[in-house]
């Protein structure tokens, strides 16, 4: 599959989103982002660049996640609003009203898009439906 094919492919994963915050991207300012770093596949013996591990990510996303694992990526996410609430300006923008900060609810826009799959449209997407205990 060429380069252009497989963006293409990759950003079509989630309806042109974001695979992990969900805000909608143009395919020109699509990152495709490695769901498990290439040091890590590589590691674990598997093929380091294979489509299956790539998903569609935004640019705050990509830079934020680096080469984390996903779940050291939500594990930040899970702790970023307490950082940004004792930032100066953000205390300030609370104190009037101005903004309201919620933490993150824990699960990806893919885990959550996956969630709402029937069992026949994953098997047609070729994605693994994650089954909650
Ligand atoms: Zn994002």
């Amino acid at each position: 599959m060429n380069r252009k094919a497989e963006r293409l492919q990759v950003h079509s994963l989630y309806g042109g989103r974001c695979a992990y915050c969900g805000t909608a991207i143009e395919i020109q300012e699509m990152q495709v982002d490695h769901y498990l770093p290439l040091r890590r596949r590589k590691k674990n013996g598997l093929e380091r660049d294979s489509i299956d591990n790539k998903k569609p990510a935004c640019r705050s996303c990509n830079h934020y996640k680096r080469g984390l694992l996903p779940e050291n990526f939500r594990k930040v996410l899970k702790k970023l609003h307490l950082r940004i609430a004792e930032l100066y300006h953000i205390r300030v923008a609370r104190s009037y009203g101005m903004i309201e900060i919620k933490p993150f609810d824990g699960q990806f826009y893919f885990e959550k898009k996956l969630s709402m799959l029937s069992a026949e449209e994953a098997v047609a997407l070729n994605v693994q439906k994650k089954v909650d205990p």
